[in-house]
């Protein structure tokens, strides 16, 4: 690790004690960043890294809510405006028990460099509750929701941030939060992204990241006069990320296997066709189920229940050649990679956020696997979200075509920028320094142009 990194985590590490998450994602940035540092010392001068570190604002609030039973909750809201530089602070609400102040921090400073990376004005943010939507009735998670947006409706604007979904965070939650925004303020503005189409949401939102992380997967590919055809296909999570990633690779010609949940991951070696994927997205989305139910329904498919005290997870020992992890930070570990690269996978593209911890990404890289980090392959959701954002401004709704396409378009421009920036400084084909780079220098250079605010 070089001076400068050292001195930099030493200080990060010493303001954000217990968030080793926000500190892995600082290190992995800064690593990446040691270059182009040495050749910009006015970046050293301006502070510029250290400015990028501190949020620019966070907000920590009580949600307390009455459940079912007439019981009083009380939950722990937060919003953290990262960065807005090169536009209003965007990013999605997470809803999920594990959600605290450092796990948001890790995610609003990974968007600050997604959202450059997008090509469009957005700026980082990030927020969410440690509410957990799973069990609760419609009316409990509306409840919720009122309670959450009566204190952040104070915070969050068109122009000012603009939040959309995440973990635990999907149409009906989008639909109950902005209901609430409307009625505070009195007036109907494209403050949420994710939002429904009758009501300003765009075509191809929900699709986006999954497609998104598959486009960049056959971008990579292309890189070494490959594709996706033919390709058996590891996929994790179930939810909005692993459905719509699921959907395009089918539509590419890949097959999938896998998909999972907290509880464990089914094994479908026949491919988990059209028709199955239905049954899983009415599974996730309707009926709130578990993915157990996809094994007892079809033939041939094993489920093997998660085992939280095992050393690696045993998903990412099921032999294929790509794989696309869609639930959550640090799913894959050393281990994993290792599993992973011995059954001869060629490509990772990261449709969720730091799926790979530190060990993982440096087997990825060492042994030259495409390895498509999330900040880069999961834009996707966010550029779409931006579009969404040009549509409510213009008053006009663009069609499925338009819209898919502008994504592809911008999906391509990510990684021919990751490709070029990583050239550029030296490391060719690793796409974690070229994601980095590219999305630190246009923030950067935006701060350098603001002065010292
Ligand atoms: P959903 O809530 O729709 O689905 C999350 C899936 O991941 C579920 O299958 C869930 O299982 C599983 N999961 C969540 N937490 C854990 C955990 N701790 N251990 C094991 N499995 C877990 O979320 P999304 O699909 O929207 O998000 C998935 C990932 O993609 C996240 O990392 C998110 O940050 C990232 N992402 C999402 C974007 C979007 O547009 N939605 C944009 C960019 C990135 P269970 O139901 O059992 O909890």
């Amino acid at each position: 690790m070089s001076k400068l990194v050292s001195d930099l985590m030493a200080k990060v590490k010493a303001k954000n004690p217990a968030e080793p998450e926000f500190h892995q994602a600082v290190q992995e940035v800064v690593e990446s960043l040691a270059p182009v540092l040495e050749k910009h010392p006015e970046y050293g001068a301006a502070k510029i890294l250290e400015r990028i570190v501190e949020p620019e604002r966070v907000f920590m609030f009580r949600v307390p809510w009455v459940d079912d039973r007439g019981g009083v909750q009380v939950n722990r809201g937060f919003r953290i405006q990262m960065n807005s530089a090169i536009g209003p602070y965007k990013g999605g609400l997470r809803f999920h028990p594990s959600v605290n102040l450092g796990i948001l921090k890790f995610l609003a400073f990974e968007q600050v460099f997604k959202n450059s990376l997008t090509t469009l004005p957005m700026g980082g943010g990030k927020g969410g509750s440690d509410f957990d939507p799973k069990g609760k009735s419609d009316n409990e998670v509306m409840a919720f929701c009122q309670s959450f947006m009566s204190e952040l409706f104070r915070h969050i604007g068109n122009d000012t941030d603009v939040p959309a979904g995440d973990i635990g965070v999907g149409g009906r939650e989008i639909g109950f939060l902005f209901g609430m925004y409307k009625k505070l303020r009195n007036e109907f503005t494209g403050v949420l992204t994710g939002k429904g189409l009758n009501w300003g949401g765009s075509l191809i939102r929900p699709e986006a990241t999954g497609y998104g992380a598959v486009y960049f997967a056959e971008e990579m590919l292309g890189t070494r006069k490959d594709s996706l055809k033919g390709k058996t296909c590891l996929v994790s999570g179930s939810g909005n990320v692993a459905q719509y990633t699921v959907e395009k690779l089918n539509q590419l010609g890949a097959k999938v296997v896998t998909l999972s949940d907290s509880s464990g991951f089914v094994y479908d070696a026949d491919g988990i066709t059209a028709e199955k994927l239905a049954f899983a997205m009415e599974l996730k989305n309707v009926k709130r189920g578990r993915i157990k139910e996809y094994a007892d329904k079809f033939k041939g498919v094993t489920f093997t229940a998660a085992d939280p005290k095992a050393d690696h997870n045993p998903l990412w020992s099921v032999k294929a050649q790509c794989a696309f992890p869609s639930a959550t930070q640090n799913e894959i570990n050393g281990k994993d990679a290792t599993n992973l690269v011995k059954n001869g996978i060629i490509a990772v593209s990261e449709g969720a956020n730091m799926p790979s911890n530190p060990d993982a990404v440096g087997i990825f890289v060492e042994k030259k696997v495409l390895y498509g980090p999330g900040k880069a392959a999961n834009a996707g959701g966010v550029a779409t979200s931006g579009l969404e954002m040009s549509q409510n401004s213009m008053r006009l709704a663009w069609s499925r075509e338009e819209v898919d396409q502008r994504l592809h378009g911008i999906m391509k421009s990510i990684h021919k920028s990751c490709v070029e920036a990583a050239k550029e400084y030296g490391t060719p084909g690793n796409y974690v320094n070229g994601a980095n780079i590219a999305g630190f220098l246009k923030v950067a250079n935006a701060m350098m142009d603001h002065g010292i605010v």
